[in-house]
């Protein structure tokens, strides 16, 4: 072999060598989906136990498919909390990412469906609608973290009715930071056990306007002077400071619970003890059949202005800036690209994903 050869061999098989490693570590980091994001929906439900939920209180999906950002490690965090809590309540628990069990009969083996760390465009259109009709007639929904990011953007009636604002990044430089979360509602059922305030470390999420300005419930808000909320990424620093900062909030839709919760990034935001007592009775709370009343205090009265079950959709800005488009990623990326200072992956994961 000529010296031309053989450098030329060495020369590709270590460029091969560098995109294998490369495309290795975004797999690894979750952010496969999030450049090259899945629109695969499932088709065939996989088989439930023929006893599921029998002598249960309470049936349970946790759900995390990703077809966009992939929290690896929150996703498995939230699992082990969910079990240990269903053991200790007797609730039953099916976990799954086949949305093939979003249909009608699917859903009525169900009280309450996590979204844990979910992303992307996970469910076909009629399996959207069959989950906004099952939550609508009385079900119930708690979302953690990424189910809230802009990677559910073509879904509108779940952005406006169970999630608010518009996601427009996370911290990022550090990434997580631990900072006061302050509980606001302390008479709602869902914050029970909490203390007064607790610290918490966290990758916090921003939105474009307080979903309390949407007329969502808010529960518990993080206190930004104890924290850094900017976005700090290869020299440059963008606030993502919201001023009334909500991190989990809740309405009725129609006769159906739905409750967000922003936190839950790494496996060990639910080892913190106040953030899984606020997870344990979301999931108590959602899948509660009582009529969901706006304004409810921990003795059920209604004090919101509202009647029972009849909240008013939020009204819902577009996605801002550089947010707009059918896919945040997709936006994000561009938009690094036009500040020519970022590489999308990096940028995309604290402006539109995760
Ligand atoms: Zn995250």
């Amino acid at each position: 072999m000529s010296r031309l050869k053989k450098f030329l061999l060495g020369t590709a098989l270590a460029l091969v060598l560098l995109v294998g490693v490369g495309l290795a570590m975004i797999h690894r980091s979750g952010a496969w989906f999030l450049l090259f994001p899945s629109r695969h929906h499932d088709t065939t439900p996989p088989e439930l136990p023929a006893d599921f939920g029998a002598g249960k209180s309470l049936r349970v999906l946790v759900f995390s498919k990703t077809n966009s950002f992939r929290h690896e490690d929150g996703i498995a965090g939230a699992r082990r909390a969910l079990d240990a809590i269903a053991e200790r309540r007797g609730w039953a628990l099916f976990h799954s990412e086949n949305g093939a069990l979003f249909s009608a009969p699917g859903l009525a083996r169900f009280d309450v469906v996590v979204f844990s760390n979910a992303s992307g465009d996970m469910l076909s259109d009629e399996q959207d609608r069959a989950f906004e009709a099952w939550l609508t007639a009385g079900g119930g929904w708690l979302g953690i973290h990424s189910a809230g990011d802009l990677s559910h953007a073509e879904w509108t009636w779940y952005r406006e009715n169970l999630i608010g604002g518009n996601f427009i990044g996370h911290i990022l430089g550090p990434q997580t930071q631990t900072a006061r979360v302050i509980v606001e509602d302390r008479a709602h059922p869902v914050t029970q056990g909490l203390p007064a305030e607790f610290e918490h470390e966290e990758e916090w999420y921003s939105w474009d306007a307080s979903p309390r300005t949407l007329g969502f419930h808010v529960l518990l808000t993080v206190d930004e002077s104890s924290y850094d909320p900017a976005i700090r990424i290869f020299g440059s620093e963008t606030s993502i400071r919201m001023g009334d900062h909500p991190v989990a909030w809740w309405r009725c839709v129609g006769s159906g619970r739905a409750l967000y919760a922003t936190m839950g990034h790494w496996a060990r935001a639910y080892e913190n003890v106040p953030y899984a007592t606020l997870l344990e009775n979301a999931v108590a709370w959602t899948g509660d059949r009582g009529a969901c009343a706006p304004g409810a205090s921990k003795d059920g009265a209604a004090s919101g202005a509202s009647a029972t079950g009849t909240e008013p959709a939020p009204a819902l800005g577009a996605p801002p800036p550089p947010m707009a488009g059918p896919a945040g990623e997709a936006a994000a990326a561009a938009a690094a690209e036009a500040r020519g200072r970022a590489s999308a992956a990096a940028t995309a994961a604290a402006t539109a994903e995760d």
